[in-house]
């Protein structure tokens, strides 16, 4: 089981950024308000995510760290996706397997926290307010080969960093703040969609963008696209969201790029947040163990759309 956790971690696991990725992913479903992010080292040497969600119940701690474990499914349904979807109840598992880990969780109505450590199995009382704080240090300290890959610390923060901000923009609801060396770097505020993506994005970003809207059916698209002269050399402020999930697709990419394609030259690469929300059943969004990638089922249609918003909002003419 051990091995089997050691393959998982090489899909899900990649860097710093990954770990950050899946437990902000797993605040947001524990209900959280606030997430802490804090890092050592870029995440290499630390990574610890605190929150202040529903928490874990004592006797489901050591269960939160078995693969397969999952409480989010409950089903025979649910549990029969699992194959497909190969991905539920793994991230801590993976992470665990690759790195040292400790939970702190005090659940709902629990007279105190309790710590588990992973390695060890030991399990003590501790202190937090409600909610989870998982710690992860020493990321692949047991896999040199795999550490060597790891980019330099600045590089690593930035990772994580961009992971957190993936998160922030699609949760204005949610407040989040990184720490890098005990310093904060980022701080995102409670707000209302637009304030966050201005705070996430900056002003300039705002300035040089205008509103999408489009709906059709089982299709809303929404969001913000930026201007032809805000188009930058790298690729760097691409975000799409698929029911609420960041995802790199390229059927959405080249959609949004056919709209941009009469006023957009050369290598430029167009700045864009948009959120897609379709039917549930009209879409996979488990083709990849790191859920980035989606299957549409019309992709014709999805394609279309999304072309067409973007144009609107640009007030780009139709070719
Ligand atoms: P998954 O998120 O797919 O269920 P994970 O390995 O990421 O699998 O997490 C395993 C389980 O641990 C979760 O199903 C949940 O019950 C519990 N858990 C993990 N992180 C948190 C958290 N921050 N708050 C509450 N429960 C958590
Ligand atoms: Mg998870």
């Amino acid at each position: 089981d051990e091995l089997i956790s050691q393959i998982a971690a090489g899909e899900v696991v990649e860097r710093p950024a990954s770990v950050v990725r899946e437990l902000v992913d797993n605040a947001l479903d524990a209900g959280a308000s606030q997430i802490q992010v804090k890092l050592m080292a870029g995440g290499v040497r630390a990574i610890a995510v605190e929150d202040d969600g529903l928490g874990i119940p004592l006797e489901e701690l050591p269960l939160a760290l078995k693969r397969h474990a999952t409480s989010k499914i409950r089903s025979l349904d649910e549990l029969e996706s699992v194959h497909t979807m190969g991905f539920r109840g793994e991230a801590l598992a993976a992470i665990s397997s690759v790195a040292e880990m400790a939970v702190s969780s005090r659940f709902e109505g629990a007279l105190h926290a309790h710590r588990l450590d992973a390695r060890s199995g030991e399990l003590q009382p501790a202190a937090r307010s409600r909610g989870t704080s998982v710690e992860v240090r020493e990321l692949f300290f047991s896999t040199p080969a795999r550490r060597k890959f790891l980019k330099t610390d600045a590089t690593e923060l930035a990772h994580c960093v961009e992971s957190v901000r993936r998160h922030a923009l699609a949760r204005p609801d949610v407040g989040f703040t990184v720490w890098h060396e005990g310093k904060l770097v980022e701080q995102w505020r409670q707000a209302n969609s637009d304030t966050r993506l201005k705070d996430v994005l900056g002003d300039a970003f705002m300035a040089e963008s205008r509103p999408v809207y489009a709906e059709s059916g089982p299709l809303r698209i929404y969001g913000r696209a930026g201007l032809p002269e805000a188009a930058r050399s790298r690729a760097d402020m691409q975000y799409v969201y698929v029911n609420g999930r960041y995802v790199r697709d390229k059927l959405i990419a080249h959609g949004i790029r056919a709209a941009y394609e009469d006023v957009l030259h050369g290598h430029r690469q167009p700045c864009y947040v948009l959120f897609i929300e379709i039917a549930p059943d009209r879409v996979d969004v488990n083709v990849h163990p790191t859920k980035i990638e989606v299957r549409f089922r019309d992709g014709r249609e999805v394609h279309q759309k999304v072309r067409y918003a973007v144009q609107d909002a640009l007030a780009l003419s139709r070719s």
